[in-house]
């Protein structure tokens, strides 16, 4: 077995334990997001982080690695849609 072989069946050993998902569903998810990251929208690189719920196993999706250290479990959905509307809010605290 080349080397190259060895680590595609390496990396679809790793995908199936952690994350219960084939190379090809991987792929899928990739074409999905057409290369770009769920969180921030730019473009992924080939190794991006697959992104799960810990509680319930679901592959949510690809994202950078900063932008899945944003999603720990500290934080919730709710608290992100606080956090969108905190930050586009207008308020400004000098024209008190
Ligand atoms: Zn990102």
């Amino acid at each position: 077995m080349t080397t190259a072989a060895r680590a595609l069946r390496e990396r679809a050993g790793k995908l199936k334990r952690r994350y219960g998902i084939t190379p090809a569903q991987w792929q899928m998810m990739w074409d999905r997001q057409h290369g770009l990251c769920d969180i921030c929208a730019k473009p992924l690189k080939e190794r991006a982080h697959v992104d799960h719920d810990p509680k319930s196993g679901r592959v949510r999706g690809l994202l950078h690695g900063f932008c899945n250290k944003m999603l720990n479990r500290r934080y919730t959905a709710a608290m992100f849609a606080r956090a969108a509307r905190y930050l586009e809010s207008p308020f400004d605290g000098r024209d008190l």
